[in-house]
């Protein structure tokens, strides 16, 4: 049989992309001969988003390097919390409640509910956005440099765990940016929106802001503190 006989070890959070007797313990694999690191740990199921650092016998070992006979793989996720300098998103289709709330939250997040994987994957690398996805063949993708596997399956539970591994908190500004369409917005007075509020909101609310790019108007009703206080407990106020 063609192929070099090799020895993994995937580590931490890595472990989740593993058949289970895979997990947690080093197993013995035969690859091709000019296969790179990133090829064979993408072929045993671990996007190359999700890999922080590999060693082979103890080195470092680049990701677009090949392997050789006998090497022993050590394979180590990224440590968290993975602080981003500027949090740019790029969301995948299935995730738009995270999407809206990420917004919410002032990020910076590009999402199209009917985007295919080659749209995605092309937002990611030309406007330099980090992907969130909980397609693994997604992130596998050459182009895709940034990129992270949502583990949770509840928008609540996803937008703790994103919050939590890139240190959002760092970076909230809730109320600054579009739910619908990502774009910023800007404090109005109550004479220029009035026409178009509903007559109980233009009798009891106050402060207004406006969409720049869609013209939607938004002001403080009974969800803002709803959300305020649940924001708060996700910056671990
Ligand atoms: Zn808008």
């Amino acid at each position: 049989m063609a192929g070099v006989r090799l020895w993994f070890r995937f580590h931490g959070e890595l472990n989740d992309f593993l058949a289970l007797a895979r997990r947690n313990v080093e197993f013995e694999h035969i690859a091709g001969i000019t296969d790179t690191a990133k090829h064979v740990i993408e072929s045993l199921g671990v996007p190359h988003t999700e890999v922080g650092r590999v060693t082979v016998n103890g080195e470092i070992h680049p990701l677009s390097e090949p392997l050789a006979r006998g090497d022993h793989v050590h394979i180590f996720p990224h440590a968290t919390p993975v602080v981003l300098r500027s949090p740019r998103f790029v969301v995948d289709g299935h995730l738009g409640r995270l999407a809206a709330y990420l917004r919410m939250l002032g990020f910076d997040t590009w999402y199209e509910r009917l985007a295919g994987d080659a749209l995605l994957a092309a937002i990611a690398s030309s406007e330099q956005r980090l992907l969130l996805t909980r397609d693994v063949g997604l992130l596998k993708r050459r182009e895709v440099l940034q990129g992270y596997c949502v583990r949770s399956d509840k928008p609540n539970d996803q937008l703790r765990e994103v919050s939590g591994r890139f240190a959002l908190s760092l970076h909230f500004a809730p109320f600054t940016r579009c739910m619908d369409c990502n774009g910023p917005l800007s404090p109005v007075s109550k004479n220029e929106v009035a026409d178009l509020l509903p007559p109980h909101t233009r009798e009891t609310k106050n402060e207004f802001s406006r969409c720049l790019n869609c013209g939607k108007v938004f002001w403080r009703g009974s969800h803002h503190a709803r959300m305020l206080g649940w924001i708060q407990a996700l910056a671990g106020r």
